[in-house]
């Protein structure tokens, strides 16, 4: 089994004028290469913070996360940006995007910092206009980030956030800000890329978006509750190149409304 990330005893503690919030308690899970994991929750039961302190934004105060089977706890601030910046993408529910930028120079703009040299940066400009083309958003690539939809703006984030070819991609709520057609378009995305074998891991209270996920962690109160994971013959259509859509979909969405029910959702 390959694993693109792996946490154990992950825990992380907040000090907050001098009392003890405990946010994450221990919590240990794998995630494979080419899953799409989708972690749901309560408000408030510690999600974006056990987003950020498996990819390095913030500091677990105790635990080992590994990804690819390196060990990132133990690095230090500099090498820990660098693997950031080399191996992990990041897809925001409110994406900071420049606002004296074009579109297409904010995505650009961390493929730059990781290019030594004009060779590789006149790669990723070229790389950048076919990610632009795939997610369809080639027209506003000199537009200010005034000038676009909430779904567009999100499929920026989303090319900004594969400049680097990252083995795994964490996306906080990438849905939450957009209508339901917004919505639809970066899901089927993100399914796409799933496909073609990035590793994504994503929060979202929307059953919609956990629906087209292959597994889901419950997490209440910053433990892990309860995992679900949708059946394989659903998704030996999606390895055909079908995505999960259609009677798959509503069924997926059944068993997950009443697994959400069970889970006190
Ligand atoms: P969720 O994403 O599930 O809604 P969060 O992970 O954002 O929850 O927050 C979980 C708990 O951690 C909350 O009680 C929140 O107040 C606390 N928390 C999150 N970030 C910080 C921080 N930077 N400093 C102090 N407390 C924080
Ligand atoms: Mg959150």
């Amino acid at each position: 089994m390959e694993y693109a990330l792996q946490v154990k005893d992950l825990s992380k503690t907040f000090i907050l004028q001098k009392r003890m919030n405990h946010v994450l308690k221990n919590i240990s899970f794998s995630i494979e290469k080419g899953e799409m994991v989708a972690i749901m929750g309560p408000s408030g039961s510690g999600k974006s913070t056990l987003l950020y302190s498996v990819s390095g934004m913030d500091r677990p105060t105790a635990g080992d996360v590994y990804l690819e089977n390196k060990k990132i706890t133990d690095l230090n601030e500099k090498e820990l940006a660098q693997i950031r910046l080399q191996s992990m993408g990041f897809i925001f529910q409110q994406m900071h995007m420049l606002k004296n930028l074009s579109i297409r120079d904010n995505i650009l703009l961390p493929a730059y910092e990781a290019s030594k040299n004009k060779e590789m940066r006149v790669q990723k400009d070229q790389y950048c206009q076919e990610l632009m083309k795939k997610l369809d958003i080639t027209e506003i690539g000199d537009n200010d980030v005034t000038q676009v939809s909430g779904g567009q703006l999100q499929r920026a984030c989303i090319c900004r956030s594969l400049m680097n070819q990252p083995a795994i991609l964490f996306a906080d709520e990438p849905t939450g800000a957009l209508n339901k057609s917004a919505s639809e378009e970066v899901m089927k995305e993100l399914n796409k890329l799933n496909h073609q074998g990035i590793t994504i891991m994503l929060v979202t209270h929307d059953m919609k978006v956990a629906s087209k996920c292959s597994r889901i962690l419950y997490i209440v109160d910053g433990n892990i509750n309860g995992e679900l994971v949708f059946d394989q013959f659903e998704d030996t259509r999606q390895t055909q190149g079908e995505f999960v859509e259609g009677e798959v979909l509503k069924l997926r969405e059944k068993r997950l409304s009443q697994w959400l029910n069970d889970m006190g959702w």
